[in-house]
Order: structure tokens, then sequence, then C-alpha cells
């Protein structure tokens, strides 16, 4: 008989959990768990293809290497002489430089115990808050948002709310492919319910609106005016709630300033639809009390993510549809364990436990519990700050975990002629295929999924525990193992963890009293219950908390939710006569990210087989492009040169390129990310990667 594990899907943050079969000659196969709470025995096809990426080990890298000259090939070395040439060239540096010399690039794919130790280490013990992770590039808008509405990076509702909500709205996502488990459940909500309404606002004709009841086909960087618009008509029609606003808020005279400023017809305009469908719109969410608003990318990767965001939670503020059954912001996580990842402090800004880095207090309550050096007040830099530092000689060396820099940062060829910069680079990695390891000057091989304990939690609060499945190929470690041992032949107390469940209790411990408490909650609890939502009272009759501030009491300073008021202006590069097109980016459905492990799956491959430029026909014809021609994508950054798919789902003006593919037999003319900017928003620090202007000519 084959054995049976229970464990979580690695690629999203919808977080579903697979059910893995290993027969006796170790080969495995999946299927949904029906006893999950999340997809009820539903997988995507991406889901339904792990088994894939673990037994195919052909990619894998199987020992350190070592190069001692930058020119030099990389030679296989043993776990002692790679760490300790690592931890010499570390120590030179911080010796020599500071410890702001060094930094610690990691990804959301990271167990949370992964996460913490690595945390740990660099803002406990080396010193720098340098570490930040691809959840940056994500999520990060979103999180300053909740931090500055509802007084806390959380996100009130839960998946169950879909089944009880009368209305979604989904602003500048596309979850029918890229968050697909969560879209069945809209779908089957839909269904049972054919009154469920659910308003779309994308520039593109997506799989998502195929289920729309009206689609907003707004022009790219109008989110603002639309939200506005819609908040005004609510304000006007009298379709609030001021019993809520007056009880539980604050800052609403400056937002019905602001969204006075432009009339409907104005909006309308600016945002390049009808009049008829903002009234529409606002109708639709003025006439219910039960209202989901749902996003992800279309609003968090931009110059202005944290006023998208903000715009969109103002009308759950305004109308009071929070806190309540079937209502709430719920912002789609891209990363299985973005939100892991933030609960242990692992970016430049953060501490444990959503702690800030900027409080004197939260600094020595941290420092206190790890007992190292002295917590720095500095907040560290950000994934795009490192490899401008990198480039700038500023930082001398980075260590990358897990994720591949070199296709998914904005302006990537800026970022490999940093790394070519750099004194020295590691690079910690599951498979021989990202393009950062021709920069390597250490390569650590880390273990997979199925091949490593841990937990992570997905988009809705939700805490998984991952097993041990299989042995990791050849030498490769658990990531968390890499960095204890790594800790240690610094000199670093603390990181002789006899277990990865020590690791975890420390970062459960370092929750107590906060608002994402777990301090009761043990492996064995989590596995009981197969998933728990935080925060975690170990008295609790239901495994965890599903929705917050059913009290309506926010964890702001005033205990109010703060209605936030700003301009709508977009802040991204305006497209220009010598780039009158705007370029958005993206995924589709069956590949992941940068494609290290979708890319090993043939069933994968065959949905969209090769990277595509996608353009309306009208604007095509103007540049004499016909179907299927190859066509050369400029800008002032860089070029790519793809096929076009002429299609009249995308707005004129709009052209549309998939993000996953990078250096195709060392060429990298399809990356997408050749010509996104490192234009920031300010706050957040989230790349504009969906708005760059640019021009598109036959090849
Ligand atoms: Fe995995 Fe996300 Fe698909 Fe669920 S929806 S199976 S978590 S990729």
């Amino acid at each position: 008989m084959p054995e049976m594990y229970k464990t979580t899907c690695c690629y999203c943050g919808v977080g579903c959990g697979v059910i893995v079969h290993q027969q006796r000659d170790g080969k495995i196969w999946v299927e949904g768990d029906k006893e999950h709470p999340v997809n009820k025995g539903m997988l995507c096809s991406k889901g339904m293809n792990l088994h894939y990426t673990v037994m195919d080990t052909t990619d894998r890298l199987l020992y350190p290497e070592i190069r001692y000259s930058k020119y030099g090939p990389r030679q296989r070395a043993g776990w002692d002489e790679a760490l300790n040439r690592v931890a010499a060239v570390f120590t030179a540096i911080i010796q020599r430089f500071g410890p702001d010399a060094v930094a610690f690039y990691a990804s959301g794919q990271c167990l949370t115990e992964e996460y913490y130790v690595v945390n740990k280490l660099i803002k406990g013990f080396i010193g720098s808050n340098n570490i930040d992770t691809n959840s940056r590039l994500c999520m990060s808008s979103a999180v300053a948002a909740y931090k500055m509405s509802l007084g806390e990076d959380i996100v009130p509702g839960c998946y169950d709310d879909i089944e009880l909500t009368d209305c979604i709205f989904i602003a500048g996502a596309n979850p029918a492919w890229c968050h697909p488990i969560l879209w069945r459940r809209i779908e089957a909500a839909k269904a049972a319910n054919p009154n469920l309404v659910i308003i779309v606002s994308d520039p593109r004709v997506t799989q998502t609106c195929a289920l729309a009841t009206l689609h907003l086909q707004v022009t790219p960087g109008t989110d603002i005016v639309l939200h506005h618009a819609i908040g005004r008509l609510l304000i006007e029609q009298g379709c609030i709630d001021p019993v809520f606003i007056r009880d539980h808020t604050e800052g609403i005279e400056p937002y019905r300033q602001a969204v006075m400023q432009r009339t409907l017809a104005e909006a309308a305009l600016i945002c390049g639809i009808e009049e008829a469908a903002i009234t529409q719109a606002a109708h639709y969410i003025g006439n219910t009390d039960k209202l989901m608003t749902m996003w992800t990318m279309g609003l968090n990767q931009s110059a202005i993510g944290v006023h998208k965001n903000l715009s969109l939670i103002n009308l759950h503020l305004i109308t009071g549809t929070i806190g309540k059954p079937g209502c709430g912001p719920f912002s789609l996580t891209g990363q299985p364990n973005a939100m892991g990842g933030r609960e242990v402090g692992g970016l430049s800004n953060l501490l444990p436990a959503h702690r800030d880095l900027l409080n004197a207090q939260h600094r020595e309550e941290v420092q206190q519990f790890w007992g190292g050096t002295t917590l720095s007040d500095k907040p560290g830099l950000t994934a795009t700050q490192m490899f401008e530092a990198l480039n700038s000689g500023r930082l001398k060396a980075i260590w990358i975990m897990g994720t591949n820099p070199l296709v998914s940062l904005p302006d990537v060829r800026m970022a490999e002629a940093a790394l070519n910069k750099a004194t020295f680079v590691v690079v910690q990695e599951v498979s021989n295929k990202p393009e950062t390891l021709a920069y390597a000057d250490v390569v650590l091989p880390a273990a997979a999924w199925t091949e490593k304990e841990g937990t992570m939690t997905n988009a809705e609060r939700r805490i998984s525990y991952l097993p041990q499945l299989t042995q990791p190929p050849g030498e490769a470690l658990p990531d968390a193992e890499i960095i204890c041992r790594f800790a240690r032949k610094m000199g670093y107390a603390g990181f002789d963890y006899p277990c990865m469940e020590d690791i975890y209790k420390e970062h459960a411990r370092l929750t107590a009293g906060t608002h994402i408490n777990i301090s009761s909650l043990s492996y064995d609890v989590i596995r009981r219950h197969r998933t728990i939502q935080w925060p975690y009272n170990g008295e609790m009759e239901q495994p965890g908390t599903r929705r917050l501030f059913e009290d309506h009491r926010f964890y702001t300073a005033s205990g109010r939710a703060r209605i936030h008021a700003f301009g709508d202006e977009n802040q991204s590069e305006p497209v220009s006569p010598e780039y009158p097109l705007i370029l958005t980016t993206g995924r589709i459905r069956d590949h992941w990210h940068t494609m290290s492990k979708t890319g090993k799956v043939n069933k994968l491959k065959q949905h969209i087989p090769s990277p595509f430029l996608e353009m309306h026909p009208e604007d095509a014809a103007e540049r004499d492009i016909e179907q299927d021609a190859i066509v050369e994508i400029t800008n002032r950054l860089g070029n790519v040169r793809v096929k076009v798919k002429l299609t009249e789902s995308i707005k004129k003006g709009l052209v549309f390129l998939p993000m996953h593919w990078g250096k195709l037999f060392n060429n990298d003319s399809s990356r997408a990310n050749n010509l996104t900017h490192v234009l920031l928003d300010p706050v957040s620090k989230q790349p504009d990667f969906k708005f760059s202007a640019v021009q598109v000519t036959r090849y």
C-alpha cells in the first residue's frame, strides 16, 4: 500500500491542501485534499502536476560549489568548505565596510522557519536590516495600506466570505488564471446564488471577465479615479453607513472633499469608460451590505500602489462593509508564504510579529529576546534598492535565497550589471537554471517542496504544516539548516536548533501579546486541525480566527479605521510621441513566476508554449503589424522581441507581455522586465510593473 501524507501546495497564496501518495519505490503522485477547508479536493493545473517537479531531479543543484576568483570556474566543495568561505568573506566585508555592506534577498516561497532564521541572523547578529524578499514586488503596497487604514497588516476576512457575499469587486486581478481554486469557489458561489454581483475592473478582458456582471475596462493607472468616482456617487446617493462612519472611522471630511474634486463625466473620460458603467458599479456597491473587494498586482505594482489600495479599502469604510460575514477588503496573495514571511518580520522595515523597526520599544523587545547585537534603527535596503546599491558599490555582497531576480526584477539589465559588479554573490537555490548562478561565487544547494519540514501562511491568515516526505537529492539541505550552519560558522549563539519545530516555537513565542498571537500554537495542534487561522487563542472553539474586527475596534491608536484622502494623478512614466503605448506585464495560467518549477512540466508548457505580445488590432494596423508577426518592443531601458497576438480583448493603446520568460539560449530578447522601470511607490517601495511607455514596431 502506498503511504499517504497531507501537505500544502507550494505555488500560490491560495494555500490548497494536497495529499501526496508515495509508493514503495519512492515515486509520488498528488491529489487535492477533500477535507481541506480551502480547496475541498480541488487543485489547479499547477497543483495537479506538482509531483513532476519533485520526481524530476535532472535540474537540481546537488553539491555546494565555490569559485575563488571572479572569472574562474566553480568547483564542487563540501558544506564546511563552502560555508567557511562565505563566513570568511562576509566577516572581511563587514569588518572593512560595516554590516550594511552585506544583504540577503529571499523569497515568498521560503517557509516561515527559514524566513525566521535568516531575519534573526542579519538583524539580530550581523547588525544590518538589509533583508528583503521578492514579496516586495508583490504585496508591499497592500501591507502598507492595511497598516495605514486598519492599523495592522491584516486581511480581515476569510475565503468562506465568498459563499456569503452579495457583491465581489475584483480590481486589477485575474483570479481565474492566477488564483484558480479561489476562482472555482467564486464560480460555485455564483452558481448557487445567480444574484451574486461580480464587478471586474481591468484594462484587459481576461478569463475572470467571463463571469462578470459588469466589466469596467479602465485605462491603466486610473483606478483611484474610478474608486473615488464610486465613492462620490455613494455619498451623493446616501448609500453610505453614517453610523459606522461616525462611530468607527476617522477622516471622512477630507475624503468627501477629495472625491468631490472630479465630476462623474471627468472621471469617466479619464478612466476611458462610460459614465453609466461607473453609476452601475456604484449602484451595485451601494445596494448591498455584503461587499467583498479582491485585488492583486493591478493595484499593488504601481507608483501609486498604496493609494490605489487605500482608495478601494475606503469604499468598505464608508459603507461599513468590514468585520461582518460576506464583507471586507481581501488582497489576494501571490506567493504561498508572503504572509508567513511578514509574520517573522522578513522585510527590511519590519521586526518579528509585525513589530515596527522604527519603534524603539519593539527593537528593545526583540533584542532582549534574541540576545545578539544591538538592533539597527536604520531601515534596510528593499529589493530594488539592493541592486542599485550593488551597482553603485555601496553594497558589496548579496546572498540570494530561492528567487530569480534576473527574471523578476524591474530594469533587469541593471540588476545584471549590479551582480556583475558585486564583490561577492551567494546563490542558495534548488534549481540549476536561474540566471543568477552565472554570477555566483558560492552556490548552496537547497531542499525543495516535500524535502523539508515547516509552516506556511496563506492569504486568509491560515497556517499549514508541511512535513518532510522525501529526501533531498545529492547534498542539498533545507534552507533553514543552511542558514543556521552559516550562523554558527560566524560564531553567533542561538542558531543551534535540535529540530525545525524549535525554530517555529521561538517565532511563536515572539508573537505573544501581539495581534498575530500564535504563542500557544504547536505543530501538533496545526496537524490535528489540518490548518489554523491566526490569531490563535488556545481556548477557542473554532480552529483559529476566521474574521477580524467584528467588534469594529480597529488596531489604530484611536481604535477607528482611518479613511485616507489623496489626489488621483497617476505617477507612472507618461506615454510620449516616441513611446506612445502602455506596456503591462503579468502571469499566464499554467506558469509560475520565473518557471523554475512549471518549466519542468511538459503538460504545463503546452497551454502557452512561448512568450508573446498581446496587442489591439487597431494599434497593430497603425504599425502595419499582422497576426503572428515578430515585433520589437522598445523603450529607453531596452527591448524585447516576440510574436504578436492580436486581440480586441485588450484596450487600445495598451500591450501585454507575460513576465515568466528569462533568457532563452543565453538570449534575453523575450524577457519582459528589460522594459520595466525601477519607479517605486514612495511608501511601499513596490515597483511600477504595470505601466511602462513603449513603442512597438515590426521586426
Ligand atoms: Fe496551488 Fe494555488 Fe493552484 Fe491551489 S490555486 S493548487 S495553491 S497553485
